[in-house]
């Protein structure tokens, strides 16, 4: 059983089984991934209980079962993927952005460090859909979005905001760090041809950047941060749009 078990696993059930030969459980119970006949892991539910002592109360038998769950946790991580992300695009939703960026934020707090927010809009989309159809629109939100999640840096967090407008919540920097590197999304942004069927496509987008440290309250106001960020993107788009402003 040992053999077959996860190593990430074992050291928990172990404990957990110890637990319960000393009685200080009434059962033991864990969800453990086992290696299967096949040779692809599989959930297992185990359910065990000591049944006999010897004179001096150590274990000696125990009876219990294992119980394939692979479907059950499968489905669990399916419903938790579809929880936290946009359908289209794959990226965070709206939702679950905001429920990081409130621990961001708080924990930006305590560090007495600053975080940063942008919001990117994309340019005359309308006009993208109204020439190419609603779905090469879709496509260039798909690509969009991966290619501006493939540019933040690894602790940074890309959301679809809404409609062709999406965010980007940057723990522990500063706009001007994060103007940077929304230049550089821009130049690449610029500089990309978005292919769907026959058509070729270009197109820019606008941001606005808005940094914990110009707004007030401790922690940080979420809602003076975005209503920055919105305001210096409205600023990025009156200026000729393909820019982002972060002062
Ligand atoms: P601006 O440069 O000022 O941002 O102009 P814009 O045309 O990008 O902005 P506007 O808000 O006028 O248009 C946004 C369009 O995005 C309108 C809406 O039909 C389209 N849109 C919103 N969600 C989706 C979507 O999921 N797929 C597609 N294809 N289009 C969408
Ligand atoms: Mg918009
Ligand atoms: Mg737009």
């Amino acid at each position: 059983w040992a053999a077959l078990s996860h190593p990430d696993d074992l050291e928990e059930s172990d404990r957990l089984l110890e637990e319960h030969f000393a009685g200080k459980t009434d059962y033991y119970e864990y969800e453990a991934r086992m290696k299967h006949k096949d040779g692809r892991w599989i959930w297992v539910h185990d359910r065990g209980k000591v049944i006999e002592r010897d004179s001096e109360g150590r274990a000696v038998r125990m009876y219990g079962t294992h119980a394939d769950i692979t479907v059950k946790k499968d489905l669990e991580e399916k419903i938790r993927e579809l929880a936290i992300r946009d359908p289209l695009t794959g990226i965070y939703n709206r939702r679950y952005l905001f429920e990081r960026l409130e621990g961001i934020r708080a924990e930006c707090g305590r560090k007495g460090r600053s975080f940063c927010v942008s919001i990117f809009d994309i340019d005359h989309f309308k006009a993208i859909n109204d020439t190419y159809g609603h779905i090469a629109g879709d496509v260039v939100l798909k690509e969009f979005a991966g290619l501006v999640a493939s540019m933040v840096r690894t602790y940074d967090l890309v959301g679809r905001f809404g409609g062709e407008e999406f965010i980007v919540v940057s723990p522990d920097s500063s706009g001007q760090d994060i103007a940077g590197m929304t230049e550089r999304i821009l130049d690449k942004v610029r500089r990309t041809v978005f292919a769907h069927e026959k058509q070729k496509m270009r197109f820019t987008f606008s941001g606005g950047i808005a940094c914990s440290n110009e707004v007030s309250g401790d922690p940080p106001s979420v809602e003076e941060l975005l209503a920055l960020a919105d305001k210096r993107l409205y600023e990025a788009k009156a200026e000729g749009r393909d820019r982002c402003k972060w002062t």
